[in-house]
Order: structure tokens, then sequence, then C-alpha cells
């Protein structure tokens, strides 16, 4: 677009008339002839928006009103800036201009889950704040980060004295501002833990409000058992339950999404509040480790060497490993490709099934694990899992409670080959999800990364274009937008997103990062904590 789309006081003072520029603008900033899609789920409307303190002080006709710089939004969708629920963007006071999250329209991240965490959130937080940010950031306290800094990587259930601490840790990062408790059940050690200590911990997040947001124990073979213990915890801590990452990750039980969501639906009639969220692709990412049993991985990397370099141990992890990858449906490893793997970075974007060709000289499934083996010998490999269906994807999407997340973490251009959810997950449900496959409308797409997910975490002043609201805005070109980034070229940012506004400052400026940071650290409630900066 040849025509500049912000443009200075003075412009605008002299549309408006001299009269104006002796009195301080009505506004900062003026969204004008957009269409506004306010997150609600409401149709869009075209309206002019306006920004005074960080705040949205008037959403209407506003021709006229005078403001220090204004934004042309026309043929534009304005939209309530995206709330990322599931991210792992733990580490962002080393990256703060988390460009991956807000070029595709992301003005709010919670960090902290799959159970893992900052352990002293107080620290974290004030970290943060120092730095300064691009985006707001919450964060959830991980069972997984508090269970190994009392327990370690051992595989039995805590003593008493060993629970209070642990309860004590998550009350401790509660009183610091973490907005709930989280597991990652498939991870060692939070796989170790019995439903008892899951509930003791989540209720001490739910008796100040937190909410539990799990990586159930199994997304496949047993997700009907894993997600009925989810909800147990939430019936028995008296909080809601967000499902992470809902998805059905073995093909030889594609086709449930629909039994999984009667499963939430009949815990939501009977009084649970059980919530989801989901990313936009089939093709989830997490360590090497998870596909091992959880017990070859107990203790530290020098027990797990000992037990790969075993033979009669090593026949058996082996044995256990062709077992459940034949339960889930799976012939081999091909389905899961190197993301990173710094002993030997030559095997980035290379699936198990090349990797045992390039280093054992065979394909075979046996080879396979052989590779696998040599990888975790050396700590582990960052994974992309190809692992489930486009058509459980979508029915998934369609449900009311389940929001749009994106698991990913603060990305750095060129490192690593990670998943492109990174840079690409909201754009794709625009892009993909509704215009060309009519999954859902967008007005539901805008609701399910707005209002919805910050209902769920109790952001009460975020998630709709309404006065009094943070300004916080997502202004896109539903005819464009559209994900770049694919498994094979990740670092990709998406297009048609030129906008972003971050607590009112303009984070993206027509499709570039202008190097703002006016992050606020959020908490439960409402309360949230404007930076001193
Ligand atoms: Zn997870």
């Amino acid at each position: 677009m040849a025509r500049p789309r912000v443009l200075s006081l003075a412009l605008v003072v002299a549309a408006a008339g001299a009269v104006a520029a002796q009195t301080r603008p009505a506004f900062d900033l003026l969204v004008g002839g957009g269409t506004v899609v306010d997150g609600s789920g409401g149709p869009g409307v075209r309206a002019d928006v306006g920004v005074r303190d960080g705040r949205i002080a008037a959403v209407g006709r506003l021709t006229g009103a005078t403001a220090h710089a204004v934004i042309d939004a026309s043929g534009l969708v304005v939209a309530p800036g995206f709330i990322d629920v599931h991210t792992h963007a733990d580490d962002i006071a080393d990256t703060p201009r988390a460009e991956n999250f807000v070029r595709m329209g992301v003005t709010t991240v919670v960090a902290g889950n799959c159970g893992t965490s900052a352990l002293d959130i107080g620290e974290e937080l004030s970290r943060i704040k120092q730095v300064g940010v691009s985006v707001n950031f919450a964060t959830l306290v991980g069972h997984n980060t508090v269970r190994e800094a009392v327990l370690g990587r051992a595989d039995r259930p805590p003593d008493a004295v060993e629970l209070s601490k642990m309860k004590g840790l998550v009350w401790k990062a509660m009183a610091d501002g973490a907005v709930g408790f989280s597991t990652g059940l498939q991870y060692v050690p939070g796989a170790y833990a019995d439903i008892v200590e899951i509930i003791s911990l989540a209720r001490v997040a739910a008796d100040v409000g937190g909410l539990y947001a799990t990586h159930l124990r199994n997304e496949g073979t047993r997700i009907g058992e894993a997600v009925d213990e989810a909800i147990r915890v939430g019936a028995a801590a008296g909080c809601p339950v967000e499902i992470s990452h809902l998805k059905i990750d073995s093909p030889s039980r594609w086709g449930q999404a629909g039994k999984v969501l009667a499963q939430i639906d009949a815990a939501r009639t009977s009084g649970v509040d059980v919530e989801a969220d989901e990313y936009a692709y089939t093709a989830g990412s997490s360590g090497l480790g998870i596909r091992f049993p959880d017990w070859a991985l107990e203790g530290g990397r020098d027990q797990v060497r000992a037990r790969l370099d075993d033979p009669a141990t090593w026949a058996r992890i082996q044995a256990e490993m062709k077992q459940t990858l034949a339960e889930r449906g799976f012939d081999d490893l091909s389905f899961a490709v190197v993301a990173s793997y710094s002993p030997d970075p030559s095997l980035d974007g290379l699936s198990m099934k090349q990797v045992a060709a390039r280093i054992e000289g065979s394909p075979s499934l046996d080879a396979q694990l052989e590779a696998a083996r040599a990888m975790m010998r050396e700590g582990g490999a960052s994974m992309v899992y190809h692992l489930m269906s486009d058509d459980d994807v979508a029915r998934f999407m369609r449900h009311p409670e389940v929001a749009i997340a994106s698991d990913a973490s603060v990305l750095t251009s060129g490192e690593g080959m990670p998943h492109p959810r990174g840079y690409g997950n909201n754009a794709r449900v625009l892009g993909l999800f509704v215009r060309e496959r009519h999954v859902l409308t967008l007005e539901d797409a805008v609701r399910k990364m707005t209002s919805l997910p910050a209902r769920h975490f109790k952001f009460a002043d975020r998630g709709l274009v309404k006065p009094g609201y943070a300004a916080d805005l997502t202004i896109f070109d539903p005819a464009r937008v559209a994900d770049t980034a694919t498994y094979t070229a990740p670092h990709a940012y998406p297009v048609g997103i030129p906008f972003v506004i971050v607590n009112g400052v303009v984070v993206v400026s027509h499709g570039e990062h202008t190097g703002a940071r006016p992050g606020q650290v959020l908490g439960i409630s409402g309360e949230w904590t404007r930076h001193d900066r």
C-alpha cells in the first residue's frame, strides 16, 4: 500500500480545523475507518477507535476528533490484541521484542505451561518489568519445576514434609503474581505424580483464584482417562481447568475428537469449568524424551545414560517403545522430525528415518531407535511430531470453549528448525481456517483469540474493543492475512497484519516492529501492573 496509514498530528489538525491545535488532542491515537470485530463474537461494525492513556477511550464515529497519531484502518479489521495463553515464552526477558508473537498479532502471552516455569516467579516478573518487553506477560507456576526443586527426578510420591515444601513453593509463586498452576504429566518428573499430589498443589493456586492448566497425561490411547483425571482435579480443587493444546496424537485414535468434547461438555454440565486451547496444525512439538518410557528417564543424565548403555535395559526400553508405537498406530518414527539438536545441527529438519539412514546406515525401525538412543545419550533433542488428523483439529476448533494458542517459545530468526506455529498460528487460523476452509467465522475466530482466553485466565480488562479496556489492538486485512511459516522454512512472519498496538503504543507499524516495549505484567482479575518506564 503506497499511502501512509500513520499520519502525524499536524496533518490531522489541518484536516480537523486549526481550532483544536491549542488544546490537548482528544486521543493519543485514533484508529479510523476500520471494521471493529470487538472480540465478543458479535458481528463486525464500521467504527473508529480512540485511545487515550493506554486505554480504549471511545468506539464509534469519531470523525473530526483530534489525535496525536492516526492509523487509517479502512478496509481492515480492528480486533482486540490476541491473547496467547499457551506459550513457553518464559525467557522473554532475553528476547524482549518477542517479534514472532507480536508480528502474528499476539499482545499478551502466558508462560509457565506444561509444568515448566521459573521457580522464583517474583524474580522473573521483576526482571521482565525492569527490561521492558513488547507484549503483556503472565505466567503459571509449573508442577515439574516445583517437584524437581524438592524431589529431584525421583520416581516416588513426596512424603508429608516434601509435599508441604511443594505447596509452599506454589503458594509463594501465586503470592508473587502467578495466575495458576500447570502440569506436564507426560514429562519427567511430573509423570511420576499421582492425582492426590496434583490436587493438593492445584488447591493452593485455586484458593487465591488461580486456574489449573494441564498438559494431559495421555493425548491418544488413554486420552479418556487423562481428561477424566483433569476434570477430577478441577472438581476437587474447585478451580477452572484449562486443557492445554487439546489434540488426538495417535493415528489409532483419530476421529475421536467428538468423544473427548462430549466428556468435556458433560463435566461442564456437572459444574466443573473445563476449557481448552489448541493450535492450528497437525504436528506437535516437544522433546525426544517423550518417546521414551518415563521410568527410563528417572534421575540425572548419568543414570539415564547408564540405562541406555546397559544392553538388557536398552532391550526393555526398545521393546516398550515399539509396543507404544504399535498401539498408537505408527509403523516407525518417520512422523518425528528433529527441530533442534545442538550436538549436530546438520540433523535439524530431518525425520528420524532420515537420521537413521544418515548415522546408522539404515532407515529401519531398529536403526531409528538406535539413533534416538544415541541422541538421548547426548541430552536429547527438540522435535516436531506429525501426529494429528485435520478433522480432529477442525472439530476441536469449532467447540465454543476451545481458545487459540500457539504453544510456542520466543524465537530468534534463523535459529534451529522450530515448529512454524511460533510464527504463524493466529494468521493461519484467520487465513486457512476462516477464509479458505470456513471452519470458523471471522468473528468467532477473533473471540477465540481474545475474550475467550481472557475469561479463562481472568484478564478482566483485556480481550474486547470496548471503552475502559486496555488498548491492545491487532489490525489485519481479512482478505490477505496468512501464515507463511512452513515446517521446512519456519522463520517467516505472516502477511496481512500491518498494525499491532499494546497498551496504546504502536509495536508493529506497516508490518514492521517499531522496537517499542510497552508490555505489562498481568495478574488475575484485572489487577494489572503498569511498569515503571
Ligand atoms: Zn505441553
